[in-house]
């Protein structure tokens, strides 16, 4: 850890972008100056907490000035502190939420499955090869699409459409000789037409047949344009997927052709003599297979289908194994949703060794093999970083002893309060809701005047936080404390829509982690959940990863006054983006390219977020006539002396203003 620590110091000096103040704090933490620490908490404690070493391996760590640290080649070298990165960016008017992308890290994932599948080919002496394909569907930004096939080169890695306007990006920017272009979705003769004449362009595009209906189409167009294409064939596994998309497979699965609809087309390609145009095998069991149990029984069952098709008289070359390679977003390496029980290398083995004891059983070359990883391979390159904008919070004060007048509720809380201890909080507890509950229902039927309530609930309070301390001391929480926490937990303010960033944890509860990119040096006393821009109360995050299942509160620092605190989630790569809707108006955030140079970093590409005027014009606004409607009712308020000259002024120019800008809120910190 030290030579990464030094590493990154070196990096962000030589930058020039790192006030100078925050470097000598982390020095002197790395040397440990005996008491200049405030308290015991340590960096290390920050790693456990929020399980960075788990999910960030090899690309996210801490340094020692308490920062998240990046190193986008992962072991290769070269880091970038976070949130200095953050702070120079925002010196360039990139306000937040701010999506970062690191380039180097999608390169690394590439790299790193394809050396995975080369060391599996290698260890089991496969006779084929690896050839990827990236499923345009996870990510379809152009720079990022873009970026994926110049560092796919190296390794012949594809696309694969799912779509029509999928199906154009890939047309139009695989250009590598020799790289697959997978189409797959639901396809039209036009869609057919148009892979088909990709073959004239010199793409080696595959039409993969996933409808019965489909067969007939590529037929007539393989007639009418005198091409012979390569079709494959998607099949409905029966090996049941688990978790979140396992019902993508089975025989009731949305997509795919079953074992008799298979037989079928062959019988079809036979008769217009075309079975040799069929060279592959596809099946996609879901996304995030968390199992690699489910993952193998898969792949027997395909390589079976596999031989068969090639013993029927087809031309068989390829197997394409979709996509499911998982990701683990609470770094616990089990099969919970979150995670996965298996790693990279597993994943390959695992394919090349089953594909091949199938063919070689009964004496068939073995496939070129395909995967569609997407989440795999977009997810780790970006971070989202928002602000929190304020906190609301449980009372804190000591509650004032009572006075003769107050109302008998007050004062049996008040004891209460006063007799918590080790031996009875539990009961305590109990007591403190059952008064709190009844001076409500006092309140509603008019015996208890507004001012008594509001002690009886800051006693309630008082009461539970007391009670609290004593739980976080204890060994073992009894049950019916358990949503202590959650009931005292702080509602953190966030600057952003999760709507539009991390729909997934909105629409699926997927887990993300989540944690301050600063401050890690000191101990995060609050327990949050977070809550969204949005007039939705949908619109929060309440659940975080954990080493067991999940946790409902996160543990988070107190605001300073004056400063800002960054917040950032991670793995979001995949998915999030294009999913993301405009609820509330809120839209696209900045997105940041960075890539790492010998000095530090550039930035390779600013897209901007969304402005009012791009929102609104999506739902038919025109950002002219509403400001020329604000104008005339400015001026009838004039003319009725409704608005000074002044105040009119204003207005419009606020108006105005917003239209350009971005629809996100800009906290000024004084
Ligand atoms: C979505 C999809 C993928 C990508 O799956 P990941 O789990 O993200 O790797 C691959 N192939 C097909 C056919 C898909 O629909």
């Amino acid at each position: 850890m030290g030579s990464k620590l030094e590493q990154s110091t070196a990096v962000a000096q030589e930058n020039g972008d790192v006030p100078s103040l925050l470097v000598t704090d982390g020095a002197a933490r790395s040397t440990s100056v005996p008491g200049l620490a405030t308290s015991a908490w340590t960096i290390e404690d920050s790693e456990e907490l929020y399980r960075i070493n788990g999910w960030g391996e090899p690309y996210f760590s801490i340094n020692a000035a308490g920062h998240v640290t990046v190193s986008p080649k992962a072991d290769r070298g070269g880091s970038l502190d976070l949130f200095e990165l953050v702070n120079a960016l925002k010196q360039r008017n990139l306000e937040l939420p701010l999506l970062i992308r690191f380039s180097d890290i999608l390169e690394d994932r590439i790299e790193r499955l394809n050396a995975c599948f080369a060391k599996a080919i290698a260890r089991y002496s496969y006779a084929g090869t690896y050839q990827g394909v990236f499923p345009v569907k996870c990510n379809q930004h152009r720079h990022l699409v873009e970026d994926l096939v110049r560092f796919g080169k190296p390794h012949q890695f594809g696309l694969e459409a799912g779509s029509k306007p999928e199906l154009l990006i890939a047309l139009s920017l695989l250009d590598t000789p020799g790289a697959l272009l997978i189409c797959n979705g639901y396809k039209d003769r036009e869609y057919i037409e148009t892979a088909m004449l990709a073959q004239r362009l010199g793409k080696l595009s595959i039409i993969v047949l996933e409808q019965v209906e489909e067969v007939p189409l590529v037929i007539a167009a393989s007639r009418k344009l005198k091409i012979e294409p390569i079709v494959g064939v998607r099949a409905k596994l029966s090996s049941k997927g688990v978790g979140r998309w396992g019902c993508s497979t089975g025989d009731r699965a949305k997509f795919g052709l079953t074992i008799p609809e298979i037989l079928d087309a062959v019988e079809q390609l036979r008769e217009a003599g075309l079975l040799h145009c069929l060279q592959l095998l596809h099946f996609h069991i879901g996304s995030q297979i968390s199992a690699i149990s489910v993952i193998k029984d898969a792949i027997r069952e395909a390589s079976q289908i596999y031989v068969q098709l090639a013993k029927l008289g087809a031309d068989m070359r390829y197997l394409d194994v979709g996509g499911g390679l998982g990701v683990d977003y609470d770094g616990s390496k089990t099969n919970f949703h979150a995670s996965k029980n298996y790693n990279m290398q597993n994943y390959a083995n695992d394919i090349v060794a089953e594909v091949k004891e199938a063919c070689e059983g009964q004496a068939i070359t073995v496939p070129t093999l395909i995967s569609e990883s997407g989440r795999a391979i977009a997810s780790h390159q970006s971070v989202l970083i928002f602000d929190v904008l304020g906190i609301s919070e449980v009372p804190t004060e000591t509650p004032d002893p009572v006075q003769s007048g107050d109302h008998l509720i007050v004062r049996n809380l008040y004891e209460t309060y006063q007799s918590i201890s080790e031996e009875n909080y539990q009961e305590a507890y109990h007591d403190a809701t059952q008064f709190k509950e009844e001076a409500i229902s006092l309140f509603a039927f008019g015996y208890l005047s507004l001012r008594d309530r509001a002690k009886a609930e800051r006693l309630y309070w008082a009461c539970c936080r007391k009670i609290q301390q004593i739980v976080r001391q204890q060994d073992y929480v009894p049950d019916d404390l358990e949503d202590l926490e959650k009931i005292m937990a702080s509602i953190y303010y966030i600057n952003l829509s999760v709507f539009q960033s991390v729909p997934d944890s909105w629409a699926i509860d997927q887990l993300f982690p989540i944690m301050p990119i600063h401050r890690l040096d000191e101990e995060p006393t609050e327990r949050a959940t977070l809550a969204d821009l949005t007039c939705d109360s949908d619109g929060k995050i309440d659940q975080f990863i954990d080493l067991r299942d999940v946790k409902s509160v996160l543990e988070l620092h107190p605001l300073k006054p004056g400063e800002p605190y960054y917040l950032g989630l991670f793995l979001g790569g995949a998915y999030q983006e294009i999913m993301g809707n405009l609820h509330n108006l809120f839209g696209d955030t900045n997105a940041i390219h960075i890539k790492l140079t010998p000095k530090g970093y550039a930035i390779e590409h600013v897209v901007k977020g969304d402005t009012m005027t791009e929102v609104l014009s999506y739902v038919q606004y025109n950002s002219e006539d509403l400001v020329e409607n604000i104008r005339k009712q400015t001026e009838q308020a004039l003319q009725d002396h409704r608005i000074t000259l002044q105040e009119s002024q204003l207005l419009l120019s606020n108006y105005e203003r917003s239209l350009s800008r971005y629809t996100y809120l800009t906290h000024e910190y004084p």
